[in-house]
């Protein structure tokens, strides 16, 4: 099997200030040590350009939370992939729950906006999972397959997948580590009938109230190759602990 590098992002949502840059200082001080793990700060829209020019050079990429599907326009208030991609940005998270609900963005958007993303050079993040009524309804496995199969571009390459359980984000529930193992097994085998042996490529994240005292269980999971992590990102030594799993 291949080896996937695994991948810690942090997913700032709309915090953040000009006088967070201390807070990706310590990120970037941290990342020295952790060469194992590929390393992500998606900070709002407003500071991927000063935080893309400080993490330069540096083991933390910058990365944004949404973009639009077409390159320029007449969008008011919306970002496209290649004006993140020009202010520093290396990756972008599409289809995040949040987006999906407050945005009413549907599996073809997210599937169109992980394609600009591909198109301008950045790594796709790609969100998926299920609400607490689907889960208790017994309709986890058909919700997270269609989001899949809806929301994933055809090529894979540059694509990550982010197993996120709705209820589980923002809730300090998790689901556990047994459920995670059967959900991420069911996602390999969802990309492999997609997408053959470049199914091995695609790293599979799980996010939803990661911290420093869960993670060890959490990422230690099979097919578990990293995390998005929200609350927890935004104070750098929480963050770094999660990452420093793969000391
Ligand atoms: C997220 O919003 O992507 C997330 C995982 O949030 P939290 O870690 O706060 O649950």
């Amino acid at each position: 099997m291949m080896a996937r590098r695994p991948l810690v992002a942090g997913n700032w949502k709309m915090n953040g200030l000009k006088s967070s840059a201390g807070e990706l200082q310590k990120i970037i001080a941290g990342a020295r040590e952790l060469p194992k793990v590929e390393l992500i700060v998606c900070p709002p829209a407003t500071l991927v350009a000063s935080f893309a020019e400080a993490a330069r050079g540096s083991r933390v990429s910058i990365g944004g939370q949404d973009c639009h599907a077409l390159s320029s326009g007449a969008y008011t208030g919306d970002i496209s992939a290649e004006m993140l991609k020009d202010a520093g940005a290396a990756a972008v998270i599409v289809g995040h729950s949040e987006r999906r609900h407050y945005h009413g963005e549907t599996d073809a958007a997210v599937r169109a906006k992980a394609l600009a993303a591909g198109r301008a050079g950045l790594l796709a993040i790609v969100c998926v999972g299920e609400t607490r009524a689907e889960r208790e309804a017994g309709h986890t496995l058909a919700v997270v397959g269609t989001q899949l199969d809806g929301s994933l571009p055809d090529d894979p390459v540059d694509v990550v997948v982010a197993y996120e359980p709705v209820w589980a984000i923002g809730t300090g529930l998790t689901p556990t580590a047994g459920d995670v193992g059967d959900m991420h097994r069911f996602i390999r085998q969802r990309l492999g009938s997609r997408y053959g042996k470049a199914e091995q490529g695609i790293r599979i994240l799980y996010g939803g109230s990661v911290n420093p005292a869960n993670a060890k269980e959490l990422l230690g999971v099979e097919n578990v190759d990293g995390a998005l992590v929200g609350g927890a990102s935004l104070k750098p030594d929480a963050f770094l602990a999660i990452a420093g799993f793969y000391r």
